[in-house]
């Protein structure tokens, strides 16, 4: 059986090596006789795969000591919620910037602890572009700016990391982290589901500097405290023990594969291809300014909306999965993380130039 391309933003494909390896290693992994989802996390099996895990990510990322890294649950979504509780440290505001639709996700859950101050908002262009630094109302005051770097379901990625001074940085980085190159030290705090680029869903990765922690808001459980998951090594609870042992395959893979800067190459060329497909033809059309198109979501509209649905029987059929858009923005979507091959992006730019020329 040939695996399908699965264009789908989430959860999405996991490169097949990493799927390899956990068949081979799943009745028995490393001579232990256990498969990793039956291991007590406190056990030695299960903590050299969790110790690895974080070193991976640690050397891919470039993660200084300052920051501590953790393995959580609750996907992006409880961060929403988890960034004012634990960041706001006495203050009363915090600066959003509103560039889409998990940004809006992100300001709504901020207002029910503070006053989200809205720093720029491209709601106005149909959150067609990314703002540019001269934009941005920073408060000096602020506990925290929050942005979302690359836009899921807008397909609007940043193209470079807003300054804010000495006020920290926050980012929502779901559906980029890890696909390409990062300077961490400009952060305050990154956070991000696993199920986009990472691994399956279930499991949540925090990078924060570790002076942040330690001031939650009164009332905070402990499930929502940093400082807690910190002290306690992501095991205060019983963490997602399977997903982190796959994060930490994903990890061992794009190593091997050269790390973040071979990585963001394939990358880079991948989204060349289907932005060059899109802005050739004249059937196809990408609403996002040039240089904010995302490397990881890419939407895209047919001149014709009644060919939609044979559109994506089409695709199916040549083994194209979930390339419909999301349902607030219509059209397709093609989301290429770092485990969609160069190979499925060029069989997707195949098939448009076919379904142009026989049905455009
Ligand atoms: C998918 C996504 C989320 C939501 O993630 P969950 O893990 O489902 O809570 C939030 N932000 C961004 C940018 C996303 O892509």
């Amino acid at each position: 059986m040939t695996r399908p391309y699965n264009f789908s933003a989430g959860p999405a494909m996991l490169p097949e090596p990493v799927l390899q390896r956990a068949r081979e290693e799943m009745l028995n992994w490393h001579d232990s006789g256990m498969c990793v989802a039956e291991m007590s996390h406190r056990g030695k099996e299960f903590m050299s795969i969790a110790e690895g895990a974080e070193a991976d990510l640690r050397e891919l990322l470039g993660i200084s000591d300052e920051y501590r890294v953790l393995f959580l649950q609750g996907g992006a979504s409880s961060q929403f919620a988890m960034v004012p509780m634990n960041l706001l440290r006495g203050r009363t505001s915090a600066d959003y910037i509103n560039t889409g639709s998990w940004s809006k996700k992100a300001i709504a859950e901020a207002r029910r602890f503070c006053t989200p101050a809205i720093a720029a908002s491209t709601e106005d262009d149909r959150f067609s572009r990314a703002p540019v630094q001269d934009e941005l109302k920073l408060s000096p005051d602020a506990a925290y700016v929050h942005y979302t770097p690359n836009e899921t379901i807008e397909g609007v990625e940043f193209p470079e990391i807003p300054d804010t001074g000495d006020v920290p940085l926050v980012a929502d980085m779901s559906s980029t982290l890890l696909s390409r190159p990062l300077d961490v030290s400009r952060f305050g705090l990154i956070y991000a589901g696993a199920q986009k680029n990472i691994g399956p869903a279930g499991l949540t990765i925090v990078l924060v500097r570790a002076d942040l922690i330690g001031e939650t808001l009164p009332g905070t459980p402990a499930m929502f405290d940093y400082g807690i998951h910190a002290k306690n090594d992501s095991m205060y609870n019983t963490p997602p023990t399977y997903a982190w042992y796959l994060a930490g395959l994903v990890f061992a893979w794009l190593k091997e594969l050269g790390g973040l800067a071979a990585m963001a190459e394939i990358n880079r060329r991948k989204a060349a291809k289907l932005y060059a497909a899109i802005d050739d033809s004249s059937f196809y059309a990408n609403p996002v300014e040039p240089r904010a198109r995302s490397w990881m979501n890419v939407p895209f509209t047919l001149a014709d909306p009644a060919l939609d649905g044979d559109f994506l029987a089409g695709a199916k059929a040549a083994g194209l999965l979930t390339l419909k858009g999301h349902r607030s923005v219509g059209g397709m979507r093609a989301s290429i993380y770092n485990a969609m091959p160069e190979a499925g992006v060029e069989a997707l730019v195949e098939f448009m130039r076919e379904f142009e020329r026989t049905r455009g």
